[in-house]
């Protein structure tokens, strides 16, 4: 496919940059965002950028606020199809609180056909390719949902409400795995919601008591397929990993103390690691420093070497947002 010459070419690692529009309500006063062409994005900061007073990143893509989360797709499809054929794919979100990480993910809290993100979308993609070649390989397809929480990875699909604190195992049968955490069988899309529904309240249980937990945590959808050669009885594994990332907002350390002071500490921590491994993908260095935190540890297997990585980064328009934006942007051409 096109897809996968343009991969041969540029390495297996693709940003996205997605800018969000301003929210109803809000006055639609000045964007920082002065300019948008395929693949690259100029923001306006007089305070920052001098008398010129802006600069401009690129990427291998970038949606405008007008972007429909059909068109964000549309450019994701061919990876999703990849993991068919035994790749390892992840896909991430990142950007500060209210940038629209999980917009991009899984679509705003009251869904339609036209809102559901990214995680719906593959998941409807992967049940229908299955099916077209169902007369040549039976595919298994099984979902796991879980939450890295200050350092530790939590279950997201338990029932009973316990949460246990999981480990992360590398086996040479299956490779980095999470042996205790709930693998369910899906082989519809309305399975999926209905996870994704409980695991999103199962995160939301734990976010009354410590308010909104889900921008200080990361949450993965891992998607295991596993397809059966019909003739050869030859078996193909690939496994994708949807990441809805804690939001990349720095605070500000004179302000906050105790548990919000060490939650933040973890996110940065895990931000930078992720930042590393993949800047040292992109550079192909030969040390790649996966053990620096527990995201990319998990996402050992399906980050480097034959795997797939595409990171939507996402902006908010506000003025305010500018410090934030600017960041988010040098993380993104860092990896790229
Ligand atoms: P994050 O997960 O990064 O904290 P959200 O995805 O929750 O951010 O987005 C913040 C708010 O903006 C939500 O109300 C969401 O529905 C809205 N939003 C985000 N992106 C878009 C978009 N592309 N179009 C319309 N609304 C959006
Ligand atoms: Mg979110």
């Amino acid at each position: 496919t096109l897809y996968n010459q343009v991969q041969d070419l540029k390495g297996n690692i693709r940003v996205y940059c997605r800018v969000r529009p301003f929210l109803p309500g809000q006055s639609n006063h000045f964007s920082t965002v002065s300019h948008i062409d395929e693949g690259n994005i100029t923001i306006t900061a007089p305070s920052k950028y001098g008398k010129e007073g802006r600069k401009s990143f690129s990427f291998n893509r970038v949606f405008s606020s007008s972007a429909t989360q059909e068109e964000v797709f549309s450019d994701t499809r061919p990876l999703i199809r990849s993991v068919l054929d035994g790749y390892n794919v992840c896909i991430f979100a990142y950007g500060q609180t209210g940038s629209g990480k999980t917009y991009t993910m899984s679509g705003p809290n009251d869904l339609t056909e036209e809102s559901v993100g990214v995680n719906y979308r593959a998941l409807g993609d992967l049940f229908f390719l299955s099916e077209q070649r169902k007369d040549t390989i039976h595919y298994d397809i099984s979902v796991q949902m879980l939450e890295i929480y200050n350092e530790q990875v939590r279950d997201l699909l338990v029932t009973d409400g316990v949460n246990k604190r999981l480990d992360i195992r590398n086996s040479s049968q299956n490779g980095i795995n999470v042996p205790d955490a709930n693998l369910v069988s899906v082989s519809s899309t309305s399975d999926v919601m209905h996870l994704m529904n409980l695991g999103q309240k199962n995160r939301a249980v734990s976010s009354t008591a410590m308010n909104d937990r889900s921008s200080r945590s990361h949450s993965c959808l891992t998607v295991h397929v596993q397809g059966k050669d019909l003739t050869s009885r030859n078996t193909l594994r690939g496994c994708m990993h949807l990441v809805d990332l804690a939001g990349s907002e720095r605070v500000d350390k004179s302000e906050v103390t105790g548990d919000r002071l060490k939650e933040a500490q973890h996110i940065n921590k895990s931000l930078s690691a992720l930042g590393d491994v993949i800047s040292s993908l992109a550079q192909k260095n030969t040390h790649v420093p996966y053990r620096n935190s527990k995201l990319t540890q998990l996402l050992q297997d399906s980050l480097g070497g034959q795997a797939k990585t595409l990171m939507f980064v996402h902006i908010s328009p506000e003025s305010d947002a500018l410090g934030e934006t600017i960041s988010t942007l040098k993380f993104a051409e860092r990896v790229s």
